[in-house]
């Protein structure tokens, strides 16, 4: 837990989410500002900067992100249809909250990926 990330905050519960799936090591919520009919962040309830972090840090932990992903998207009535799941990493990758999160996208068809 760092006290100034808002992830870890919501991840305290001292900050509000609308929680979709949670796990022992995740975290699943509504994005606030949704670029799509379903956007949903998975996080890790441990605190990592980014994807990359996370990955060499602790292997396992990104493994459970990525099957809370899957999950979410099977919750959300995506796995038929499709849907995208993206870590946006650092400056140039878009990222603008620095506890990693996977973007869960979909309910529509999606745009091109890189703009
Ligand atoms: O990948 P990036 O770091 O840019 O994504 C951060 C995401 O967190 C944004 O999509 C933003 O809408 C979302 N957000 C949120 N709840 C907050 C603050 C940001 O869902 N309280």
């Amino acid at each position: 837990m760092t006290s100034d990330c808002l992830f870890c905050r919501i991840v305290a519960g001292e900050l509000p989410a609308a929680i979709v799936h949670e796990t022992a090591t995740t975290l699943a919520f509504r994005d606030i500002a949704p670029k799509a009919p379903v956007h949903v962040l998975v996080v890790p309830k441990a605190h990592h900067a980014d994807v990359a972090e996370l990955a060499k840090a602790d292997p396992a932990l990104a493994g459970d992100v990525l099957a809370a992903a899957a999950a979410v998207a099977d919750l959300e009535g995506l796995v038929g249809s499709g849907f995208r799941v993206i870590f946006n990493t650092g400056e140039h990758g878009g990222q603008d909250v620095f506890h990693v999160h996977a973007h869960v996208l979909g309910g529509r068809r999606l745009g091109p990926m890189v703009s």
